[in-house]
């Protein structure tokens, strides 16, 4: 448990706070959580790609792209915005050939020309090559300026497109080569597939930070960041990518190297607690969901208080809240109701009504909650904007006690590996104890999971994760270049 105690409280940006944690509005730096998906040897490719990333829709709302190949050309089409405003029946039909690899991205505020919008593709010596990245390069900037030196030209300001250019640059003989030769010198996360005239090729690091499922449906291999894409097509899931594993999906069917010098695994943790849908099967285990169920239970374990019911903060909050009711004995009730057709293009109101805040996202059921004593459970707090809301709505609707319940630990450092996290600053429970957080958000208690019980509750073993945004234990030491360049490295220390 973090016990700093620095007395002020965290610096917000107003269109951060204002923005009642919808997420609407997000602080001018890149975000990399992001959605993959290919498919090869399909007349349709570019259809069930669509319906992919429809499913994926989750990971990434701020772009898509589809890059679709014949053997010869390859076929584009991206824009801004969520899966089913980017696509129609005009622009899928241009989209042929059997194979397609698509990208959702997540949203970014200075970055978000449609330069930046993947997959990336281009032409050079050894043909078409495209591309869709899902994870973060600690080392992108590093790399970028060695190339420029070279005399490489970005087209974008996209870590995902340094990949490219060593491609490009290697001197190994085969595209199969320079692909691996390229990857063996990016650190950090990434989840990649790639198309090329020959088919698709999907890459895992090392660490295995971002999940990368292999599917099937009767000859036509799938790879996508979670299962629930194949669920959607009616597609088998054949199993996970390993970390480190490399798979060509071509005329042969799959075929798999191992071409890195294996590491520790460093699976994100995050993507269990918040991150993946909660019907996806990622990290080789059981649905997301009976983990989140478990984190709830444990977290009713540790942390039991007398109440009358459970609710959860929807949606995210629903299984861990199912889990911690079932712990405790406490009936479950949804004394929150989310609204669902929030999108990017909600405008914020004048002053004179703009303090609704989180209300548009959420309104609380005062008939469930009126007298009770209530124990909210949300899967993760961030900067504390959102509980403090909902603490106060819920008091409002009537309820005698609000206890928040969090099914993780404190959030005290960011994630360099792709999970949108604020700045360490930002992030409240860096610099505060429980008590302050809890006076912040002003609930009658206050408990988080333990790491011990976050990690415990997950599939597998404690060390097959990274935890480091709970931890400040990051798997990849830093060099004194990437914390330059991740703004860590303080010259005046
Ligand atoms: P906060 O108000 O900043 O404490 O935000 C906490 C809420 O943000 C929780 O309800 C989480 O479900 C949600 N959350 C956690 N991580 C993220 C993320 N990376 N992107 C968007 N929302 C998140």
């Amino acid at each position: 448990m973090n016990t700093r105690t620095t007395k002020e409280l965290p610096v917000v940006s107003p269109s951060a706070s204002d923005d009642a944690g919808l997420n609407l509005i997000t602080p001018d730096k890149f975000h990399d959580e992001c959605a993959v998906f290919g498919i090869y040897g399909h007349k349709e490719a570019a259809n069930l790609t669509y319906l992919g990333l429809y499913a994926l829709q989750h990971r990434g709302q701020e772009a898509s792209g589809i890059v679709s190949g014949d053997g010869e050309h390859f076929y584009v089409h991206k824009g801004k915005g969520l899966v089913a405003d980017i696509y129609n029946p005009q622009s899928l039909e241009k989209l042929t050939g059997s194979m397609a690899i698509g990208h959702n991205r997540y949203s970014t505020a200075g970055d978000n020309n449609l330069s930046n919008v993947q997959p990336l593709s281009v032409s050079f010596a050894f043909g078409n090559l495209a591309l869709a990245h899902n994870g973060n390069l600690i080392n992108a900037q590093v790399l970028r300026a060695e190339l420029e030196a070279y005399g490489a030209i970005f087209q974008s300001t996209s870590d995902s497109e340094v990949m490219i250019h060593l491609i490009a640059h290697s001197r190994a003989d085969t595209l199969l080569a320079r692909i691996i030769d390229a990857l063996g010198q990016v650190r950090g996360a990434f989840s990649v597939v790639m198309q090329t005239d020959h088919g698709i090729i999907a890459v895992r690091d090392p660490h295995g930070f971002r999940p990368l499922c292999l599917g099937r449906m009767g000859d036509t291999y799938l790879v996508a960041s979670e299962t629930c894409a194949f669920d959607l097509l009616g597609a088998k899931i054949i199993r996970e990518i390993e970390p480190g594993e490399l798979v060509v999906l071509n005329e042969k069917g799959v075929t798999s190297y191992h071409p890195f010098a294996p590491v520790n695994p460093a699976m994100c943790i995050f993507e269990y607690v918040y991150f993946a849908r909660p019907d996806s099967q990622i990290f080789g285990a059981n649905a997301v969901y009976a983990t989140r169920k478990a984190l709830g239970r444990q977290l009713a374990k540790e942390s039991l208080v007398k109440a009358d019911i459970v609710v959860p903060v929807p949606d995210s909050g629903v299984p861990a809240a199912l889990g911690y009711a079932e712990g405790a004995g406490i009936p479950f009730e949804l004394g929150l109701i989310r609204n669902h057709y929030i999108g990017r293009t909600f405008i914020e109101p004048e002053q004179s009504i703009r303090h609704f805040g989180v209300k548009i996202k959420l309104n609380a059921v005062s008939e469930v909650l009126e007298g009770k004593r209530v124990v909210v459970v949300d899967d993760s707090l961030v900067r504390g904007t959102t509980s403090r809301k909902i603490v106060k709505m819920i008091r409002d609707a009537g309820a005698k006690e609000v206890h928040m319940r969090i099914s993780s630990p404190p959030i005290i450092s960011p994630c360099f590996y792709g999970i949108d996290t604020p700045t360490k600053k930002e992030l409240i429970g860096s610099s505060h104890s429980l008590e302050e957080i809890r006076k912040y958000i002003t609930a009658d208690s206050l408990a988080y999971l333990s790491l011990e019980g976050m990690l415990n509750a997950a599939p597998g073993t404690p060390e097959q994760y990274c935890s480091a945004c709970f931890t400040e234990k990051y798997p990849i030491a830093l060099t004194r270049a990437e914390e330059w360049q991740l703004g860590l490295f303080d010259p005046s220390l």
